[in-house]
């Protein structure tokens, strides 16, 4: 699992630094416009901490888990802004979760844990709901479609990438939602029209995985 694990942050990285520019460009719209560069700098640090150590831990779940919670870690204290402590927390809880999901035999259902774990810690953090304009529009709809994948019998390449396509189309279903948490809320009306950041990022993220698991 580490080897997914590694792979799938290493490519999360170089895809954030290609369409840094284009979350950015989403930031600036509805935001301060430091989306970009600041996932961008996140995950570079997150690729030298791969690069630096393999973690120690006892078995290959529990050492892919103490990665997630090096890199949520390492988002906490690199990324800043609202979507540092939130996706570092989520990673964190991702790792805490597949560390302990015994029940979870498949790979598909360890990421199912693991997304879950991931939108309670953003939600514990943040308090927003479906429909905010926020990350959690592009992650509800993908767990509620791994679950969904999950119980119908899919591999797990094929409930990771229904995740992806799940967050992909959340993402662009955030374009006509009012803004109501975070930055762009101070905007009101003027929200609307205008893709969100962070859920752009998260469908990013996923679609990554996606790939990685795929083969690709
Ligand atoms: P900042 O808004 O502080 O500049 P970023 O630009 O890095 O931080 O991240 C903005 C993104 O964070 C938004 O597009 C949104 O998806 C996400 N976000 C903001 N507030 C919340 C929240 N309370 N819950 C979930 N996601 C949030
Ligand atoms: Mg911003």
């Amino acid at each position: 699992m580490i080897e997914v694990i590694d792979a799938w942050l290493r490519l999360a990285a170089v895809r954030l630094h290609d369409e840094a520019a284009t979350l950015t460009a989403l930031d600036q719209a509805i935001g301060d416009g430091d989306h970009g560069t600041n996932m961008d700098r996140g995950f570079a640090a997150i690729v030298a901490q791969v690069d630096g150590s393999a973690p120690e831990g006892d078995g290959d779940r529990a050492v892919a888990a103490a990665r997630l919670r090096a890199a949520g870690r390492t988002l906490i204290s690199t990324v800043g802004g609202a979507a540092g402590p939130l996706y570092g927390t989520a990673f964190m809880r991702a790792g805490g979760a597949i560390a302990v999901a015994d029940g979870a035999t498949s790979a598909s259902e360890v990421a199912v844990a693991g997304l879950d774990a991931a939108i309670a810690g953003i939600q514990a953090l943040g308090k927003a709901t479906a429909g905010e304009k926020t990350m959690l529009d592009a992650l509800l709809p993908a767990i509620a479609a791994g679950r969904a994948d999950v119980a119908r019998g899919a591999d797990s390449a094929d409930v990771i990438a229904a995740m992806a396509a799940a967050a992909e189309a959340g993402s662009k279903a955030t374009i006509p939602l009012l803004a109501t948490k975070g930055r762009a809320s101070y905007l009101g009306e003027r929200s609307i029209g205008h893709q969100d950041p962070g859920a752009t990022s998260a469908a990013l993220l996923l679609r990554a995985l996606a790939d990685v698991v795929a083969g690709d």
